[in-house]
């Protein structure tokens, strides 16, 4: 057993003098941690917790944060263009007045807000219900656009509900054969990998990647297609599996619609022609093919790799077009699932901080919706707005004559996160006040007018929902240092100066929980069953999770049928396009972007962590060390990744399993080394999601000015 850097002592006031039982700040799996009473994290053996009993090193660092310097405790407000300490009553009276001067000016419209997918259930519900009653805007989405909003636009349409997993973790660990497809889950989450021990025992992983990852050297199969051609790659291997009789017939008859017109377009798509596309051996893909459907049990998994594409949807609507032509999903013991990345980027886009959403995953332009949820506020429903801009176009709005120019962000760091950050960096500098709450001065907190110092994880009782759709009970174990207060006391205490009454805007957040399970009760995303007492007790409560004595909420959906009215499931009549901007001549590479085992996300946080920071200190370009030569470097060497929107400095890591017509960048780097200073910002037209996975660049040495 490790432990991590001391903080400060468990509270006592929460009734926990001793260690606290809570979950890891960071991924969508949620491992089960212990805090000591000296605020040391340790792990807590729980057989069944999707930990399995273990972190990974970020998990096991976690609590450093909690005691870091870094860590804001006072507000700050812009003034002669610095930041000076000031404080609540200042810097809230200066918020509240600035919006509603800006809206009394501009209309509600004018101000905005974003959320994040790490923020608890109760936060993205509360964010949802400001937005929308405080402020009157339709201006609200949240950072989960970027992650997951690709899988659940595919899986609404294949299934008619999304949840990451539709079935409980544990069940992979009976699978004999899983593909994951743009998936890295031995540095983005590897406890994950217990579960698929008996698969890569039973030589059934496949894993499809451009780059080999450490996730992908364990594989039996390894598929590395060109980037951006996945999608041509799932539509080979469901052409192998119909050519060679693999085809489900009775389950494609008796659970599906829209065969015929799937297969329409995959017959064109045959090994060989996909193979020339793709670079991926025709003979594997029949043997991808033939893995999957003579396993007993077998799954199809998808994450970011096949989502972050301007074909996001329907790339992992290809794939699950493999999964049901095999007749994996809703069967017992098999299926297709989305890997979550954020916290909470399950529950963190069910509750109404996105665009086009109410709580309980409600469509916001649905009117018994909008009633429903109205009741529960206590407002008429015409007073709520429509659906807003998507996070990349309301962050491409900020500041223009037709966009916001107030925006408040809790939970998020797009100055970092989002494609073509640059471009993001100066809407940002555009708005005539930008609010920042966090825990750090992160690097959009820096470019803030005002900025709210709030409480972290550790801090904080709240619920989060994981990638199996669970929700989990996050329990405060530290009391938080002065100065700082949570997002809920933030939401009302502007709420309030605005002229909400306080009892609509609760700051405890059970009370809020309480509200949320209202909200969401007859929504697909039904929580009005799961209570704080329950979860407390240790129930494993999977939603739905209707409001009835007992229910024993939904491990597995879709067993008898799918979602849809007609309870049968619709294959997607996709087709490959291709990426949004193929290499030429003078961007004769592509890049690919992802994450490293030691950081998260923008790394506001991890990069914060001394001993994650040793590790990974600054950004690296892995290259094929052919593709380095050409471009007169070596390993160790200082480049410049150029592409359209700017340039990216990195460390050249020479690695011989490269293909020679990709770089790789990690996202998690501030300053003249964000990734995104050349991501692409093409969106999917059915979830908005932009194409980090790839784009055009040219590798270069860097320049002395680059270099400094
Ligand atoms: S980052 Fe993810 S995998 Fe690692 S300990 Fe935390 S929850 Fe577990």
């Amino acid at each position: 057993m490790r432990a991590a850097t001391s903080t400060r002592p468990a509270d006592a006031g929460n009734g926990v003098g001793a260690a606290v039982d809570t979950h890891c700040p960071y991924c969508a799996l949620q491992c089960g941690m212990t805090l000591s009473p000296a605020g040391r994290a340790s792990v807590r053996v729980r057989p069944r917790d999707p930990s399995a009993g273990g972190l990974c090193q970020k998990g096991w660092t976690a609590a450093a944060l909690l005691g870091s310097p870094a860590r804001l405790t006072t507000p700050l407000v812009r003034d002669g263009g610095t930041l000076r300490p000031a404080s609540w009553d200042e810097a809230l009276g200066l918020v509240a007045r600035r919006i509603k001067e800006i809206a009394a000016e501009r209309g509600p419209d004018a101000v905005a807000v974003f959320g994040g997918g790490g923020l608890t259930n109760e936060k993205a519900y509360l964010i949802g219900k400001f937005a929308r009653v405080a402020l009157g805007t339709s201006q609200v989405d949240y950072n989960g656009r970027f992650c997951m909003s690709s899988a659940a636009a595919a899986a609404h349409r294949a299934f008619g509900l999304d949840r990451g997993l539709p079935f409980p973790l544990a069940d992979l660990e009976g699978a004999d054969a899983v593909l994951l497809a743009g998936a890295n889950p031995a540095e983005t989450m590897p406890p994950f990998l217990s579960h698929l021990r008996r698969a890569m025992d039973a030589g059934g992983l496949i894993v499809v990647d451009p780059r080999r990852t450490p996730t992908a050297e364990r594989a039996a199969l390894h598929l590395a297609p060109a980037p951006g051609t996945d999608l041509a790659l799932a539509l080979g291997i469901l052409h192998a599996a119909v050519a060679d009789g693999r085809l489900d017939h009775a389950y494609v008859a008796g659970r599906t619609t829209g065969f015929e017109e799937a297969w329409r377009v995959a017959a064109a798509w045959w090994p060989e022609r996909v193979e020339r596309v793709t670079g991926v051996a025709a003979a594997d893909q029949r043997r991808a093919a033939a893995i999957l459907s003579e396993a007993a049990s077998a799954y199809v998994l998808t994450a970011r790799g096949a989502e972050q594409h301007a074909t996001g949807v329907d790339t992992v609507g290809a794939w699950i077009n493999l999964a049901l032509a095999l007749g994996l999903p809703g069967r017992l013991g098999s299926g297709w699932g989305c890997l979550t990345g954020q916290g909470n980027g399950q529950g963190g886009r069910e509750h109404g901080q996105k665009a086009d959403q109410l709580p309980g995953y409600r469509r916001i332009d649905d009117p018994a919706a909008r009633a429903h949820v109205a009741r529960v506020w206590g407002v008429e429903p015409s007073t709520l707005p429509g659906p807003g801009r998507s996070a990349f176009e309301l962050l491409d709005a900020l500041g223009t004559s037709g966009g916001p120019s107030a925006l408040l962000v809790f939970g998020s760091n797009p100055v970092v996160s989002a494609p073509q950050s640059a471009r993001v960096a100066d809407r940002l500098a555009a708005l005539d006040l930008l609010v920042v709450a966090d825990i750090v001065l992160s690097e959009t907190a820096r470019a803030a007018d005002v900025v709210l110092p709030i409480t972290q994880w550790a801090e904080e009782d709240g619920t989060l929902t994981n990638l199996e759709g669970r929700v989990l009970l996050r329990r405060r174990a530290l009391t938080p240092p002065p100065g700082v207060r949570t997002d809920l006391e933030v939401l009302h205490d502007l709420a309030v100066r605005l002229g909400q009454p306080p009892e609509r805007f609760p700051t405890d957040p059970e009370t809020v929980f309480t509200e949320l399970r209202a909200a969401s009760e007859g929504g697909p995303a039904d929580y009005s069953g799961v209570t704080w007492d329950r979860l407390r007790a240790g129930e494993r409560l999977q939603w739905p999770v209707p409001r009835q004595p007992g229910h024993p909420g939904t491990p597995r959906l879709f067993l008898d049928r799918f979602a849809h009215p007609d309870g049968r499931a619709r294959f997607a009549a996709v087709d490959h396009r291709g990426p949004a901007e193929p290499p030429d001549e003078e961007f004769p590479l592509y890049a690919i972007t992802g994450r490293v085992l030691q950081h998260y996300q923008s790394g506001a946080q991890t990069r914060r962590v001394e001993e994650l920071r040793a590790a990974v200190p600054e950004a690296y370009v892995e290259v094929h060390p052919d593709t380095a030569r050409r471009a007169g470097l070596r390993d160790g060497a200082a480049a410049a990744v150029v592409g359209r929107r700017g340039r990216v400095l990195a460390t050249v890591r020479c690695v011989p399993s490269m293909r020679p017509d990709v770089v790789f960048l990690p996202f998690h780097f501030p300053g003249a080394q964000r990734a995104n200073l050349v991501t692409n910002p093409a969106l999917d037209p059915v979830s908005r999601m932009p194409e980090f996975k790839v784009c055009a660049v040219r590798l270069s040495p860097a320049g002395e000015r680059e270099a400094q």
